[in-house]
Order: structure tokens, then sequence, then C-alpha cells
């Protein structure tokens, strides 16, 4: 490897590695951290924590049945009939049934959530939820301020060691067990690969959502973790099911900002450009109608010229500053006033159902390797997640898997750190980006909002020639995640929730079971669909 011996990796504070290595400074990751401790582990994560992370983002907050007459049986239903068929009941359940526990935990960490007069928990109301079930804070800076919470007590909990500036790229694995992690050092643009050596590693390196060319997420979000665990063997679940986000600012800002959903909540209304409401032709909810539905009502509208907007102005107005800081900032920044004229908006990349298959302990397929967050696929959003459910699962499933490796795993060891070269995996940057930005062209026009079997085939041509030309590692992990996705999506002949087929436009009672595929599974399908797609007038798979 080149320039080690210059390169002040491993720092010289470092003994040793703990045996517990956990990937990702997001919700998922620092969560699962904080209830390790006080057992060392060790946080790799490419950007400093807090940032680069689609948890410092959310804007709603997370649902919990805790307000008066509300009950986790209600919260299940809701999340089941959002989930289309597909949500695997035991596991949304428990999950629902935790919420109140977790929401705890993160009291007890210092996040500010708002109370009301008499000091209980204020809760909003979101769509496609039958009660105010949402705890927030400052109206939709929960992300911001649950991450600075966490951050804060991460900085300060001494067994939790924190490597910034560290991006994962490969699994290590001895048959079927997951023994460590490559990982790249970019600080100071040095590009030093390490292995790490471990017995526990605990994915939680986020969603899918930068593989689109318009999405809510950070650059980050390039489903590195699903593809490192997808490289070593492990099962993953549901990868067609991409959640994509109604209502975010269409004014060609990369990421898109959000216009939240909670805006809906308080009376906004989803209108055309001659101001005509559109959403209640399409569901008796309008605009409170489970998320893929109002995105297909707004991506049809866009399509075929009626465009598409967000008007606040009665619902919000002249309170928008103080509502909803963060979405009146965003929209500033791009010129629209939106307590005065109704917000343009487009579907953006949001959300990934999918990823690594886990069990109820956050355990994948691998021995050795857990996932919680969004890179993991839990079952329990089934085909479409329901609102402020994703950082729910993110800290159930984040303490689980630390009470899940105690018991396994119940003494701590330092186990080791190499700072020999492991091999030689040049990051050669030129040319790089062009890959991805066609690669995110790809993903949006082919294997977005609406797909058909033609346009997947094309994907999965274009996605085999980028692999073939991307040298550096985390790009090699972004087209592998990208092929899963349309192959699986490709496999699932109906729509259902977040996966829509214009060739199968019904859903289908005989399909109603989740997805699983391996890598393995996938390259075939992928070679054969792209060879079909090469070839002139190639018949639709
Ligand atoms: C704008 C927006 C608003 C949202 N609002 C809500 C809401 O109100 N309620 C709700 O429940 N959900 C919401 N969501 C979804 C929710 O925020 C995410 O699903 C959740 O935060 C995911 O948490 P995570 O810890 O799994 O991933 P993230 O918070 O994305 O963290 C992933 C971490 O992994 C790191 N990472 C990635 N790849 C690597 C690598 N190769 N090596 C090292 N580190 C890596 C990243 O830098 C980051 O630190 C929202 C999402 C967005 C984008």
């Amino acid at each position: 490897m080149s320039g080690t011996t210059a390169s002040p990796f491993p720092p010289a504070s470092w003994r040793g590695i703990d045996d517990v290595v956990i990937v990702g400074g997001g919700l998922a990751g620092l969560f699962c951290a904080l209830k390790l401790s006080p057992r060392p582990v060790t946080v790799v994560t490419g950007a400093p924590i807090g940032e680069g992370a689609s948890s410092a983002w959310a804007q709603g907050g997370i649902a919990a049945a805790i307000g008066p007459g509300d009950t986790t049986q209600a919260h299940l239903a809701d999340t089941i009939a959002a989930g289309d068929g597909l949500v695997d009941v035991k596991v949304a359940e428990a999950m629902v049934a935790e919420a109140d526990q977790r929401i705890h935990d993160l009291l007890g960490y210092g996040v500010p959530f708002d109370r009301d007069l008499e000091g209980a928990l204020k809760l909003s109301r979101e769509a496609a939820h039958s009660e105010r079930r949402i705890v927030r804070v400052g109206g939709d800076m929960a992300g911001s301020a649950i991450m600075a919470a966490l951050v804060a007590a991460v900085r300060k909990t001494p067994s939790i060691r924190i490597l910034e500036g560290f991006v994962a790229e490969q699994l290590r694995c001895d048959g079927r067990y997951v023994t460590g992690i490559v990982v790249r050092d970019l600080r100071g643009g040095l590009s030093a690969r390490m292995l790490l050596t471990t017995r526990a590693v605990v994915l939680a390196a986020g969603g899918v959502g930068s593989l689109y060319e318009v999405t809510t997420n950070p650059s980050e979000a390039r489903g590195e973790g699903l593809a490192m665990a997808a490289r070593a063997g492990a099962l993953i679940a549901d990868a067609e099911f991409v959640q994509f986000h109604p209502t975010a600012v269409d004014a060609g800002l990369d990421p898109a900002p959000l216009a939240t959903e909670a805006l809906r909540g308080e009376g906004a209304i989803v209108v055309d450009k001659a101001g005509k409401r559109f959403l209640l032709d399409l569901h008796p909810d309008g605009e409170l109608a489970p998320r893929d539905i109002v995105a297909r009502g707004v991506h049809e509208a866009r399509n075929c010229g009626r465009g598409a907007f967000l008007d606040c102005t009665k619902a919000v107005g002249a309170d928008f500053p103080q509502k909803f800081p963060t979405v009146h900032a965003g929209c500033m920044t791009a010129g629209i006033d939106p307590a005065r004229q109704p917000i343009p908006i487009a579907p953006a990349a949001h959300y990934h159902m999918g990823g690594i298959h886990v069990d109820g302990a956050g355990r994948s397929s691998l021995d050795g390797l857990w996932a919680c967050g969004e890179v993991a696929a839990t079952g329990a959003h089934g085909a479409n997640r329901l609102a402020s459910n994703s950082l729910l699962e993110a800290i159930v499933f984040a303490a689980r898997i630390a009470d899940d490796i105690q018991g396994l795993l119940p003494n701590h060891k330092v186990v080791a750190w190499s700072g020999e070269a492991v091999d030689e995996a040049p990051a050669d940057a030129d040319g790089q980006s062009a890959i991805m930005t066609r690669l995110r062209q790809t993903m949006s026009r082919h294997v977005g909002v609406i797909r058909d079997a033609d346009g997947l085939c094309e994907a999965l041509r274009i996605f085999a020639d980028l692999e073939a030309q991307a040298r550096h590692p985390q790009l090699n992990n972004a087209v592998i995640a990208a092929r899963m996705i349309a192959a699986a999506a490709l496999a699932r002949r109906e729509s259902r929730g977040g996966h829509q087929r214009s060739d199968f436009p019904k859903t289908d009672p005989a399909q109603a079971q989740r997805s699983f595929m391996t890598l393995a599974d996938c390259s075939p399908m992928a070679a054969e669909a792209a060879q079909s797609a090469a070839m002139p007038h190639a018949p639709a798979a």
C-alpha cells in the first residue's frame, strides 16, 4: 500500500481494536454503541459522527403509541396496512411494543422532545397514522436534536472509540464467519487500507437514496453496507422496495430539501399548476394517503405536464418560520417563500425498506454480522414504511443487537488491527464521478417510481458496463447495491407498496411474500437481463 510508512495510521493511541466494530455514525450505530457501553466498542464512520447521516435530517420524529387513547395494537394495525401485505407481524409487534422504552432511553440521553404545558410529550399526526403519535423536537428538528444529544453522549462515553474519516469497504470472512473488516483511511487524502480483525461487526451504514439522481438522502447513503454484506454472501431481503417521498422541494438542489409530511398533517394541500387538488381522485384520504400513492400521483401530474405543488399558504402561512424552521430555511435557500407561495414538489428516493436480512435479534445470515437501521431489512416495514417508523426501528434493533452481542460474547477482548497492506485496491478517482452520475441517472430513469421490464433490463445492462469501469471499491459497492435493487425489481412481477410496475400494474396475491436474494442468485439473472437489453428488439423479460 502506498504511503503507509509515512502515514499517521494507525494513531499512536491505538493498542488494538475492540471486538465489536460498528460501521456507521447515524442513529442506529450510535444508539447501539451507547447500549453496549460500558463494553468497549469501535465506531467506524466516513463522515464525523452526526454528519453524513440521514438521521440528522429527520424532520417528523419517532412514532410511539404513548398518547391517551392510543394503543400499540393501533400502531401495529397502521404499520401492517402501510406495508401492503408484506409486514412481518411478529417483528412489527415487537417494534411498536418497545417504542415507549426506547423513547425513555432517548430522554435519558438528553433528547429535548417537545412537551405541552403540563409537561407531557407533545404528539403530532402524520400520514396513514390513525392517531397523533409522533414525538418531535422544535417542530421539524427531531433528527438534528436527537443526533446532537446522542453525539454528546457518545463523546463523553469513554468506552466508545470513534474512527471518523474511515470508510468501510469490505468484510473479511472465514467460511460463514465474519472475521474482520477492511477500512480505508480517507483523512488528509491518505487513502490507506487497513484490516480490522473483530469478533462482531454491526453494519449501521444507512440507506441507498443517493444511488438516485433525485433524493432527500446525504451523499453517503449509497448502499455500501448492503453491498459489503452481499459480497460476503449475506442474504438480502426486499431490495426492490424503495420509498419515494412525494414532497421533496423541486428546486434543482442535490440532495433535495424535504417538505415534511407533517405539513400535510397540518392541512397543507397538493395542487397542480391550475390550483386543482388531485390526490382525492386517487385515494379517499387525499394528501394523507400512504406515501406510495401520493408519490405516484405527484409523479404522474409532473409527467403529464400538470405540475405538482404543496400549498401551505392557508394551513401554515405566516407561522411557517416558527413551526417548520428546517423546511422554511430549505425553501428560502431555493428562492421559494413557502408562507406565501406553493412549493414546487417532486418525488425523491427517501428510504429503503429492503436491505440485509436480519432476524429478531438483528443477526444477519452470516455469523458475526449484525445489521440495524436503514441498511437492515427486519420485515417491520413490509413493502412500504409507515412515516416515522424508521427511527423507531433503528433504536429498537440497535438495542436488541447490543443485548444479543452481550449475551453471545460476554467477555470483551481487544482483537487486532493490521497496519499491513491488505491488498492493492486502487482508490482511483479519475472518471469515477462520471460513473456515479450515470448510475444515479439510470436508477431514477429505470428503477424509480414506476418501473417496467424493458427499463430494468436496460438498467442492468448499464450497471454491467459501469461495474467493468469502476476502479474504486466504494463505487463498486454502489454499483452492486444498484444491481441488486434492479434485479429484485425485475423479479417481482406485480405492483405492491413502494414497487410499481407499469407492465404488471396489479397486486398479485400469489406474490405476497418477501423477496430474498444473494449476490450469487442476482449475478446470473442480472447478466441475462443485461444481455437481453443489449439485443435489438429485446423481448420484455
Ligand atoms: C430528509 C429525511 C427526513 C426523514 N425523516 C424521518 C422522520 O421524521 N422519521 C423517521 O422515522 N425517519 C425519517 N427519515 C428516515 C430516517 O432518518 C433514516 O431511515 C434513519 O435515520 C437511518 O438511520 P441509520 O443510522 O440507519 O443511517 P444514517 O443515519 O444514514 O447513518 C449511516 C451512517 O453510516 C455512515 N456510512 C455509510 N457508508 C459507510 C461506509 N462505507 N463506511 C463507514 N461509514 C459509512 C454514514 O456516514 C452515516 O454515519 C428521514 C430521512 C431523511 C433523509
